[in-house]
């Protein structure tokens, strides 16, 4: 393993742009982290180095048989002008998981956690000041065999890049409208539903794009076996509060496992508030709602932390969800994890993780 990370800096800063109007993933800063992977060297030529495009093969394996795991995480910047990364050893333990499913070589996680650490403070004046603003920061790994035989490649390259983002809801917390899709599925059992890979997204691509022209933000899918129990939301992962508990899809291989999810969970919990992870099928979920039990329900996931849901429609059927409004837990949870992030509320759990003023060689 590689204990060394090499820097070289930008001789041409870009300029920055406009922290009014960040749209999620347009700006990328000035540097990025890269290493390569070799069979029998592991990985290696740990280097930060200026943003650039890569030069690949057209052969690549990633390029026509998707081999490719990701991560999503967000360094937040505090009112004293501390930067923090929110349980980014969580990231490092599911990317590892990602990486097994997808016959992909292992990654020491402290070590690209210093290594991101790195790369954050290198980039630090690109992390936006504003309220409820913040840096992405997106790990990713690929296969870079150049040849088209199908097998697990013999070399990779891990890339962390970074990009500033705006608040998610500039004008306050608005619920979307969402689609429970019954013809599509987005994962099986056996499948890659737990994996953070590239593959999983673009076999969601058609239902999202059906989705949003019937006037819907995202899909929620149900199982790929049934399609009778709910799974999660786009790439969030869903909670119902059904007479004063709150219910949430158990994982169960075919389920993203949520770090905004667990958390939430933890809170939950700390607050005495029942939390139950179980099956949860779409006809209870009907039922519920005619009967008035289902108070709230929210999607949860990094990029938004919470989504709340005002409206969803199965096959014919409408639910309204709290009049279309965020409901009372849904902007508790908001506010607490947002402000653990932010450094606004003490952190009891020990979640947030400090990027200090390294030796930047
Ligand atoms: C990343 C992701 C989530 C949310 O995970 P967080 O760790 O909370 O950001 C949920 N579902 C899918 C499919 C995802 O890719």
């Amino acid at each position: 393993m590689v204990n060394q990370i090499t820097i070289e800096k930008t001789k041409k800063p870009k300029e920055k742009p406009n922290q009014d109007h960040l749209e999620f993933g347009h700006n990328f800063t000035d540097h990025m982290f890269l290493m390569d992977y070799t069979e029998g060297k592991g990985w290696h030529d740990a280097r930060i180095l200026p943003y650039a495009p890569l030069s690949l093969d057209p052969s690549t394996m990633v390029l026509h048989y998707g081999q490719a795991v990701f991560e999503g995480l967000k360094a937040y910047r505090t009112e004293e002008d501390k930067i923090l990364l929110f349980r980014p050893n969580k990231n490092m333990e599911r990317l590892n998981l990602s990486n097994e499913r997808l016959s992909i070589p292992p990654i020491d996680g402290e070590f690209i956690i210093q290594a991101i650490k790195e790369l954050v403070h290198i980039d630090k004046d690109w992390i936006p000041t504003k309220e409820g603003t913040s840096l992405y920061i997106r790990p990713f790994i690929i296969a870079t065999d150049a040849t088209l035989g199908v097998h697990p490649s013999h070399s990779y390259l891990f890339l962390v890049i970074l990009s500033p983002v705006g608040a998610y809801y500039p004008e306050g917390i608005k619920p979307v409208k969402i689609n429970v899709e019954s013809g599509y599925v987005r994962a099986v059992r056996g499948g890659t539903g737990f994996a953070k890979t590239a593959g999983n997204y673009a076999s969601s691509l058609k239902a999202q794009e059906d989705a949003e022209k019937n006037g819907y933000s995202q899909v929620l899918w149900l199982d790929g076996i049934e399609q009778k129990y709910i799974e999660e939301v786009g790439s969030m992962n869903v909670f119902f509060k059904i007479n004063g508990e709150v219910v949430t899809p158990a994982l169960n291989g075919s389920i993203l496992n949520g770090i905004t999810r667990d958390s939430i969970i933890h809170l939950l919990k700390e607050w005495d508030i029942p939390v139950i992870e179980r099956k949860v099928s779409v006809e209870e979920l009907y039922g519920a709602h005619v009967n008035g039990a289902l108070e709230e329900a929210f999607g949860t996931g990094t990029a938004a932390v919470i989504s709340p849901i005002g409206e969803l429609s199965w096959m014919d059927k409408k639910m309204t969800i709290n009049n279309g409004e965020i409901g009372e837990l849904s902007q508790k949870l908001y506010d607490t994890i947002t402000g653990i992030q932010n450094g606004k509320i003490e952190d009891k759990f020990g979640w947030t993780v400090e990027v200090e003023a390294i030796n930047v060689k």
